[in-house]
């Protein structure tokens, strides 16, 4: 991952860190952006929650397909189709959160089953006090260092 620039907004962040689970349910949602350059993407928005969490496991998260969708179109839209889909955010009940067995297996979903832009799936999941950044590229969750913007 050393080859690959990754910036975040604050704007991103501080919407993460406003949906941070305290108490109460997992959430989940999308994340949006845009490529600089060639191995260089810029997450510039996290969006609302759109995820339906299945809470009889611990950490199983089903994407709404439909409002995911809406989501995408209307950030592609409103930003004169620079701002596409990058990945995915979700919460965990744990200050400094790692990605579980079925973290990893649905980004493998999504990376195989969904259209993506870039060749990777970028998955940010937000602890009560730290935010976990990966990026899969189809065999690997790579843990990768972010620069706020
Ligand atoms: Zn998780």
């Amino acid at each position: 991952m050393v080859d690959y620039t990754i910036e975040v907004t604050i704007e991103a962040v501080d919407a993460l860190n406003s949906m941070r689970q305290i108490s109460g349910n997992e959430n989940g949602g999308i994340l949006l952006g845009s490529e600089i350059n060639e191995k260089y993407y810029r997450i510039n928005r996290a969006s609302e929650p759109c995820i339906l969490i299945d809470r009889s496991s611990k950490c199983g998260c089903t994407r709404n397909a439909n409002k995911a969708n809406e989501i995408i179109k209307r950030e592609f839209e409103s930003s004169n189709r620079t701002r596409f889909y990058l990945g995915e955010w979700h919460t965990h009940p744990e200050d400094n959160p790692t990605p579980s067995t079925v973290d990893i297996s649905s980004i493998h979903d999504v990376f195989y089953k969904s259209e993506i832009v870039i060749d990777g799936v970028f998955l940010a999941i937000v602890g009560r006090k730290s935010i976990f950044w990966g990026f899969y590229e189809g065999t690997q969750m790579h843990n990768i260092d972010v620069i706020m913007i």
